[in-house]
């Protein structure tokens, strides 16, 4: 199955559960959404103000390339509860499918957890140690976040979003919760 195609049935298994959810089960769920995307906004904004922007460009991105499994399937969840349409490109490959000439096709709040969490040295190497110790903060809330959804939702919402689609022809989501 094409890249594009598992991407759209991963996506609209994840609206459907959205929608089947109960409003018990919804709740909690679109609060701890709401902490990951934000929490992934705070800690962009941290490496923003070390000027990323600009060695970022510099760089041309290199940490960007081959990126199609860094969307998870709690990032696919919270493009779903947001109701942002992404149309990623698979074709340009090395270049990641989530990115364009401008950059990232994806807000802050909406990257793949693992694109939010790397610092890479030179980016590092600008931080002081109290910007440290708040992405260290960061980063575990983050954590907490997605296993404490996952358990929410008996899913394991760490893999990446294309795999996990890929055993959907395999298995329904009632069947892939646990494993
Ligand atoms: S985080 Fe580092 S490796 Fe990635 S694009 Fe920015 S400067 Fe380059
Ligand atoms: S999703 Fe965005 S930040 Fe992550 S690798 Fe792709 S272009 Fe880079």
């Amino acid at each position: 199955m094409s890249d594009q195609k598992l991407w759209q049935d991963g996506l609209a298994s994840l609206n459907a559960l959205l929608s089947d959810l109960s409003p018990a089960a919804k709740k909690p769920l679109l609060e701890l959404l709401s902490g990951y995307r934000a929490g992934k906004e705070s800690l962009a904004a941290i490496t923003l103000a070390a000027d990323s922007e600009t060695i970022c460009r510099d760089c041309a991105g290199q940490c960007c390339l081959n990126g199609k499994y860094r969307v998870n399937v709690f990032d696919g969840l919270s493009l779903c509860a947001a109701g942002i349409s992404v149309m990623p490109d698979f074709s340009q490959k090395p270049l990641c499918p989530y990115s364009y000439a401008g950059g990232c096709i994806l807000e802050s709040g909406l990257r793949p957890l693992d694109c939010i969490l790397f610092v890479c040295d030179s980016l590092e190497g600008r931080l002081p140690d109290s910007d440290r110790v708040d992405l260290t903060a960061l980063e575990n809330n983050l954590r907490k976040c997605l296993s404490e959804a996952s358990q929410l939702l008996n899913i394991h919402l760490g893999i990446p979003l294309l795999l996990w689609a890929e055993k959907l022809t395999d298995q329904p989501i009632q069947n892939q919760r646990g494993i």
